[in-house]
This record gives C-alpha cells, sequence and structure tokens, in this order.
C-alpha cells in the first residue's frame, strides 16, 4: 500500500507544513481541506487511544489516510498526572498559566530527586476508519519549583529535558521554553513520534 497524501486530522496549518518538510513526496492537507468534520470527544484514556478516535473519525470523514495526534505531559509523582488531561488540568482548556501553577502546588513538597517526568506524543494513521500505523515519542526530565524561558507553550518553561551524551550541547539544565524551538523541535516527544512515522512511510513507499 502506498501512501501518497495523508490529511492531518487538525486544521494547524502549521503542523501540516512541518509534516509536509518531514514527509517528501507526500502531500499533507488538513481537515481545513473538506467540508466541516464533526469533532470526536477524546474519551480515551490514554494518548493511543485519543489519537486513534481522532484519526479514526478524520479517515471516515475524509475517505483519505488521516494523521493524528495527542501529547501531553506525565509526573511519576502524580501517578503520570496530568496525562491525557494535560490541556484542562487546571479547569480550563488550553490556560497553561493556571496548569503550571496546578503542577508547582501539587508538586510543592516533592523533593528534587522525586520531580521525573515525561513527555508524551502518540501519532495514529487510520484508512476507512481502520488504524494501520500507531508510533508513541517520549522525552524524560525534570519539573522545576519555578518556570524559566518564555519560548515554547505549555509546561515548557517547568521541564528540563534529561542530559544525554548525544546531546552534551542542550544538557545544560535549559528548560524546553528555554532552548531555542528547532532544539526543542528535534529532541521532543512529537519530533521522536514522527522520525518513527517518516522511517515507516519511507519504507512502505518503497516496496
Ligand atoms: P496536544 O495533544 O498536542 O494538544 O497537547 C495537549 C496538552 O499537553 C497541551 O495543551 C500542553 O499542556 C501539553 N503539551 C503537549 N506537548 C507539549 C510540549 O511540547 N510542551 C509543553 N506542553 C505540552
Amino acid at each position: 500500500m502506498k501512501i501518497h497524501r495523508i490529511v492531518l486530522a487538525s486544521h494547524n496549518t502549521k503542523k501540516a507544513r512541518e509534516l509536509a518538510e518531514l514527509l517528501r513526496d507526500v502531500e499533507v492537507l488538513t481537515l481545513g481541506d473538506f467540508a466541516p468534520a464533526p469533532v470526536p470527544e477524546e474519551t480515551g484514556s490514554t494518548f493511543a487511544e485519543n489519537a486513534a478516535i481522532k484519526a479514526i473519525a478524520a479517515s471516515e470523514h475524509t475517505g483519505e489516510f488521516c494523521l493524528a495526534d495527542d501529547s501531553g505531559l506525565c509526573v511519576d509523582a502524580l501517578g503520570g498526572a496530568p496525562g491525557v488531561n494535560s490541556a484542562r488540568f487546571a479547569g480550563t482548556h488550553g490556560d497553561d498559566a493556571a496548569n503550571n501553577t496546578l503542577l508547582l502546588e501539587k508538586l510543592a513538597s516533592v523533593e528534587e530527586s522525586a520531580r521525573t517526568a515525561h513527555f508524551a506524543s502518540a501519532l495514529a494513521l487510520a484508512s476507512y476508519g481502520r488504524i494501520i500505523f500507531q508510533a508513541e515519542g517520549r522525552v524524560f526530565g525534570k519539573i522545576l519549583n519555578t518556570a524559566r524561558g518564555v519560548g515554547g507553550f505549555g509546561y515548557d518553561p517547568l521541564f528540563v529535558p534529561d542530559s544525554r551524551p548525544e546531546l552534551a550541547f542542550i544538557s545544560d539544565g535549559r528548560t524546553f521554553a528555554e532552548l531555542p524551538a528547532q532544539v526543542k523541535n528535534t529532541i521532543s516527544h512529537r519530533a521522536e513520534a514522527m522520525k518513527k512515522l517518516v522511517r515507516w512511510l519511507t519504507n512502505q513507499n518503497m516496496t
């Protein structure tokens, strides 16, 4: 099965452009290129389930290969929370400042060595209501006790990625919000998941 066109199950044209740069020879569209699609409820208890719900709904609506992603932050001392509730942790969807304040409150008595966490990103590719590929990417690190940096979004000002020998140049304690966007976007959970998709797709279209 060769895949020459993918519809991103979102209206985000910036994400679509990024995807198109990674997937040469694959045309990338968004749901904005189709008649208005019903928005499915994200009722899954995992990132993978929610990505699958969105990809399946979009593929049924468009009849195309559809890619969806779902991501968030999992904090070990909070049993994996906020997890799939990352965007609405403090109650209002997308209120990053309130989410960060709540996270700091919940971790107030947790010592530094126990403030471990990871970001996760799940991708799902569906065709005619069936999942044909899934991948997950993760990046591990620690939650600070004060926010630092103005870049990125969401929990970025509180998250310091773990140092890794191959990434010595970023292993200096900077948060995701302090790192240049290109650096974050190379080592992030989304980048890891996307690399797996690109590998699979390249293989798929070569054989
Ligand atoms: P989405 O599934 O990509 O919309 O992400 C859901 C939520 O997870 C966002 O609203 C953020 O709170 C959090 N999140 C996901 N990815 C990141 C990231 O790269 N940095 C900071 N927060 C993130």
